[in-house]
C-alpha cells in the first residue's frame, strides 16, 4: 500500500520513539476505554497510577458496574472531573445491562454510549477493532496545522471538520490503530506545543510550518470572549439644577468617568427594593421618585451592560446637607452644567440626552 509522505514518516517514527504505556499493545475495548476516560484532561503521568488502580480492583467491565458508586468515587478520588467518574460507572452499567457486557463493536454504535464522544469513540474503534477512523484531539490538530499549513480556527465547528476530514484521508485503511498512535505520539513527544526541536525532526523536510517560520502561529486558535452580563440602577438624584454624582474607580469599567450612584442587581428587576441608597435619602424631602420602565443597553468588548435609573427629586431648605451627605458617601453635589463638562460613559450622555437635561 502507498502512503502520503506523511504517514510514511509517521509510521517509521513511531516503533523508535513511543513510550510503553499499559493501555498499548492491547485489543480489550475495556481497557481502551478506561484509559481513555481517565486520561481526559489528565497528563499520562498523572493518569498511570489510577488506570493501575482500576484495573486492579475491576478486571473486567462487569466489576467496575457491580461496585458500589461510593467505592468508583473513592477510587477516583484527587483526579478531579466526578462527572466522569460517575459517567464512567453508569456507563460501565448500560453495557452489563444492555448490552451482556460486550463493548459496541463500531464507531457508530460507540457513539450511544453516554461519556463517549468522538474522540474516545474513534480510539476504542480503531485500536480495538481496527476500524479506520481517525482520532483527533489536541496533539493531531497540531501535528496537522503545522505539517500541512491549516490556519482555520481549530476551536470552530469549521476547524473540527477539516482537520478531522484530512486525518481520515490520511489514515491508512490496513494500520488505522497503529497511524492515531504514532499521531497523537509525535505530538505528545515531537511536535510539542512550545519550542519544538524542528531541528532534529524527521518531518521537517515536508513541514510547511518549519519551512514558512510559522511554527509559533500554527496551529490557530481564536478564544472565545465570554460576554458577562451586567446590572444596573441608577440614582439620578437631582436637587434645585445640581445633580449627585460619582467618580468611578479603579478595576472595573469606566475608570476615571463619571456616573450616578449605582446599585448592582444580580438580575433584571423591576424591583425598587434593592436601591438599600434610596433609604438614605428618606431624612431629605423627597417630592418624586420614579424610576424609567426603559432598560439602557450598553456594549462593550467582555460585557453587556443593562441599566435603568430611578429619578429622585429632592426638596430641601439647606441644600449643604445633601452636600455633605453626598461627600460622607463618596459622591459630589454639582450643577447640571458641570456635569456636561465632566467624562461620562456614554449610557449616562444618552439618559441625559433622554432626559433633556444633557447641552450635548
Ligand atoms: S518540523 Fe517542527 S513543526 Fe514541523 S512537524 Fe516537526 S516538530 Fe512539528
Amino acid at each position: 500500500m502507498i502512503y502520503d509522505p506523511f504517514v510514511n514518516t509517521l509510521l517509521e517514527w513511531y516503533p523508535h520513539n513511543k513510550r510503553e504505556l499499559p493501555w498499548r499493545n492491547t485489543k480489550n475495548p475495556y481497557i481502551i476505554w478506561l484509559s481513555e476516560i481517565i486520561l481526559q484532561q489528565t497528563r499520562v503521568a498523572q493518569g498511570l497510577p489510577y488506570f493501575e488502580k482500576f484495573l486492579e480492583n475491576f478486571p473486567k467491565v462487569e466489576d467496575l458496574a457491580n461496585a458500589s458508586e461510593e467505592t468508583v468515587l473513592r477510587l477516583w478520588q484527587g483526579l478531579g472531573y466526578y462527572s466522569r467518574a460517575r459517567n464512567l460507572h453508569h456507563c460501565a452499567k448500560i453495557i452489563r445491562d444492555n448490552y451482556g457486557g460486550a463493548f459496541p463493536d463500531s464507531y457508530q454504535s460507540l457513539l450511544q454510549l453516554k461519556g463517549v464522544g468522538t474522540y474516545t469513540a474513534a480510539a476504542i474503534a480503531s485500536f480495538a477493532y481496527d476500524e479506520p477512523v481517525a482520532v483527533v484531539d489536541g496533539n493531531v490538530f497540531r501535528v496537522l496545522a503545522r505539517y500541512f499549513g491549516i490556519a482555520t480556527d481549530i476551536a470552530g465547528n469549521q476547524g473540527k471538520k477539516e482537520f478531522e476530514s484530512l486525518a481520515n484521508k490520511l489514515i491508512p485503511k490496513d494500520r488505522p490503530a497503529e497511524f492515531n498512535q504514532a499521531i497523537m505520539e509525535f505530538g505528545a513527544l515531537q511536535c510539542v506545543p512550545k519550542n519544538p526541536d524542528c531541528n532534529q525532526c524527521l518531518m521537517k523536510s515536508g513541514c510547511f510550518a518549519f519551512k514558512n517560520d510559522l511554527v509559533d502561529s500554527l496551529p490557530v486558535k481564536i478564544k472565545k470572549l465570554k460576554i458577562k452580563e451586567r446590572y444596573f440602577r441608577y440614582a439620578f438624584i437631582i436637587c434645585e439644577g445640581d445633580v449627585v454624582v460619582r467618580q468611578r474607580k479603579e478595576g472595573d469599567i469606566w475608570h476615571g468617568l463619571h456616573d450616578f450612584p449605582i446599585q448592582e442587581l444580580p438580575e433584571q428587576s423591576e424591583s425598587q427594593d434593592e436601591m438599600v441608597l434610596l433609604e438614605d435619602l428618606g431624612d431629605f424631602m423627597t417630592t418624586s421618585v420614579s424610576k424609567t420602565v426603559k432598560w439602557y443597553k450598553h456594549i462593550l468588548t467582555h460585557q453587556r451592560i443593562f441599566a435603568n435609573f430611578v429619578t429622585v427629586i429632592v426638596k430641601i431648605e439647606n441644600k449643604n446637607a445633601l452636600q455633605v451627605w453626598a461627600k460622607q458617601k463618596g459622591f459630589q453635589l454639582i450643577s447640571l452644567e458641570k456635569l456636561e463638562e465632566l467624562g461620562k460613559p456614554r449610557l449616562i450622555v444618552k439618559f441625559l440626552d433622554d432626559q433633556k437635561l444633557s447641552l450635548n
